[in-house]
């Protein structure tokens, strides 16, 4: 059994002893209560604690009170053969062995960088800080009727910005999901309504919508792209492309920039006839069930006219 303070705990680790205490009281590190604000863990705990860290072992030797030999003028460090670990593998630039559960914010130290970074904040008093606060106070009910997580663009730069990886975007999205539908602001929850029953979030039906494409492409080969046709439905092409609805639903020759470089490219592309949307709204209501259908009908056309790349101009 070792004995711990946490503050010394947190110094040899390099991190806040609050990051220590919420470990603690996660069970992420599971700890007994000693006295003077100690705390037991067992050696087998440690070693597991610090495997799924992916403490170095010379630090893990230090923590247990090992003694640990360092060869001269080499950084090479033995420590027993008993604790030896193999290494703990991470993916991409993201991760970050200190982070306990930051779904749920509880390594948030306050320090106000997603603030900081936050090109909103300020804005009717929103401050992502204060969100990840209430969410932590337990203010449930009060952050899901506020509108702060709406004003939040979901640029994702407070959550660059956090030092700690709090994963502040998934948390607003999630305080989106717990809103009653019927009080989704503005017309997105018609939308994601909207695009499940007809494909696409303004509901344009597939007859108008392909009349349209022809229409454009046969304009596009008067002006500049002699012999032009909307390649529409064309199986095996190698480029799929998806089409916001406002294009053409209001602004139908924004669809022809695309168009133009695939033209001198020569590119082969193709727009499917339905479940064209690329613009996904379920993302910003939090909807994650739409927003997977909507995923799934893409691909769908890609396998089903056999093209090999998605294009998302979105
Ligand atoms: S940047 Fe991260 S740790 Fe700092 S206040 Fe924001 S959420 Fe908390
Ligand atoms: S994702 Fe939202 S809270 Fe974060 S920086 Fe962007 S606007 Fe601000």
């Amino acid at each position: 059994m070792i004995e711990i303070r946490v503050g010394e705990f947190a110094e040899k680790l390099g991190v806040h002893r609050n990051t220590v205490r919420n470990w603690i009281r996660s069970g992420t590190l599971r700890a007994a209560n000693s006295v003077a604000k100690r705390y037991f863990i067992t050696e087998g705990e440690l070693v597991r604690f610090c495997r799924l860290q992916g403490i170095p072992e010379s630090v893990m030797a230090q923590l247990m009170g090992k003694e640990v030999t360092v060869s001269p003028g080499k950084e090479e460090i033995m420590v027993q053969q008993s604790l030896r670990v193999p290494e703990v593998k991470t993916l991409g630039s993201r991760a970050n062995t200190l982070r306990t559960d930051p779904q749920w914010a509880d390594v948030c130290l306050t320090c106000g960088s997603c603030a900081s970074a936050c090109p909103i904040s300020g804005v009717d008093g929103m401050d992502p800080r204060k969100i990840i606060r209430m969410v932590l106070l337990g203010r449930i009910q009060e952050v899901i009727d506020s509108d702060w997580p709406w004003k939040c663009t979901l640029c994702g730069k407070c959550e660059e910005a956090c030092p700690m990886n709090v994963e502040l975007l998934k948390l607003f999205r999630k305080i989106r999901w717990l809103r009653d539908r019927d009080r989704v602001p503005g017309p997105l929850h018609k939308g994601v309504l909207m695009a499940l029953r007809r494909g696409n979030n303004l509901g344009i039906p597939r007859s108008e919508f392909v009349g349209l494409l022809e229409e454009v492409g046969e304009e596009l080969a008067e002006e500049c792209c002699p012999g032009f046709r909307t390649p529409v439905d064309v199986e095996g092409a190698d480029l799929l492309l998806t089409i916001n609805s406002k294009e053409p639903f209001g602004e139908p020759d924004d669809m022809k920039f695309w168009w133009k470089i695939f033209y001198a490219a020569g590119e082969s592309w193709t727009i499917p006839s339905e479940n064209w949307e690329g613009v996904n709204w379920g993302l910003f209501t939090g909807d994650d069930d739409a927003v997977r259908i909507m995923v799934g009908r893409i691909v769908d056309n890609v396998h089903r006219l056999g093209c090999k790349k998605l294009v998302l101009p979105e």
